[in-house]
């Protein structure tokens, strides 16, 4: 299989982020079901999941967030509406910064609001330009987590806010599964969440909360099939027969083995 570069991962999302739009949302990351409310639509969950990320941020309208692999730019326009504050998002995606700008300016955040095309691993930034940093189910896809949590800390002022939410694994994977989560997800390093906590402390973070989600995240999968089947036709035209059977097939192991040894966690952190 190819490896995994920025330039790799951001084709991947120049050819599918339209794709996952369809088939859910412009949020392209997991929905959070709350115990009591399991009927919820994917698209509620997700955006409840960008919701509890925004609440936890706490950002004032003074202040400029960077976002680590902003996809097509829906979250970071979310918490700008909601908050005031100015985002610049980052993604190896060039169709997605376009899309991104196209709508940020369509919704009237043009001036708040912008996405540009660069690798997280090093940032094009200087030291502090930001109050806070977040990266939503970006930094499973990356090289090495240590050089981007290094990265995002650099650019952030001291005390400034950092939020992640990531894939983590609750059980160990076997070889096979490590590398079949490769191709299904682009995921280039599982972590287990003791990692991820001793990660951030080598990373000169300081941990504010840390949720395990896992459970939580668990429809997610069975839903996108759900609506897999559901736009069967438009996927079928844009993607082709042999293409859709070969991802329903790894969607079927994805959805098996991250209920069996996959899972998800919100972490808010600040710049020590
Ligand atoms: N945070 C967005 C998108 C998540 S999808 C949302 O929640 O909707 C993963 C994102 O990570 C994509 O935008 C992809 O381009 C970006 N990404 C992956 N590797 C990257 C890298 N090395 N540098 C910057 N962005 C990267």
């Amino acid at each position: 299989m190819d490896s995994l570069t920025p330039e790799f991962v951001g084709r991947y999302y120049d050819q599918t982020s339209q794709l996952f739009e369809l088939m859910s949302s412009a949020n392209i990351h997991y929905g959070y079901w709350p115990e009591d409310k399991q009927e919820l639509s994917l698209v509620a969950a997700q955006e409840l999941l960008t919701e509890m990320m925004i609440q936890r941020m706490r950002l004032p309208a003074t202040a400029h967030l960077l976002d680590v692999g902003c996809g097509l730019g829906h979250p970071a326009m979310r918490i700008s509406r909601e908050t005031g504050c100015r985002v610049t998002g980052v993604t190896v995606s060039q169709v997605q910064v376009d899309q991104g700008n196209q709508r940020a300016a369509a919704a009237g955040l043009g001036e708040r609001v912008r996405f540009q095309y660069a690798d997280a691993m090093s940032l094009p930034f200087e030291d502090g330009a930001f109050q806070a940093a977040w990266a939503l189910e970006s930094l499973l896809h990356m090289p090495a987590r240590a050089q981007v949590l290094r990265e995002m800390r650099r650019v952030v002022v001291p005390g400034g806010r950092i939020g992640i939410s990531d894939m983590i694994y609750r059980t160990p994977l076997t070889n096979d599964e490590a590398s079949f989560i490769r191709g299904a997800f682009l995921m280039q390093s599982a972590i287990s969440l003791p990692d991820y906590r001793a990660l951030l402390a080598e990373s000169g973070l300081e941990v504010e909360e840390v949720l395990d989600i896992s459970t939580n995240t668990l429809p997610t999968l069975p839903h996108l099939m759900k609506s897999f089947e559901h736009h069967h036709e438009t996927l079928r035209a844009a993607m082709g027969e042999a293409a859709m059977s070969q991802l329903r097939e790894a969607w079927v192991q994805a959805a098996e083995l991250y209920r069996r040894s996959l899972g998800y966690v919100l972490i808010i952190a600040r710049r020590g």
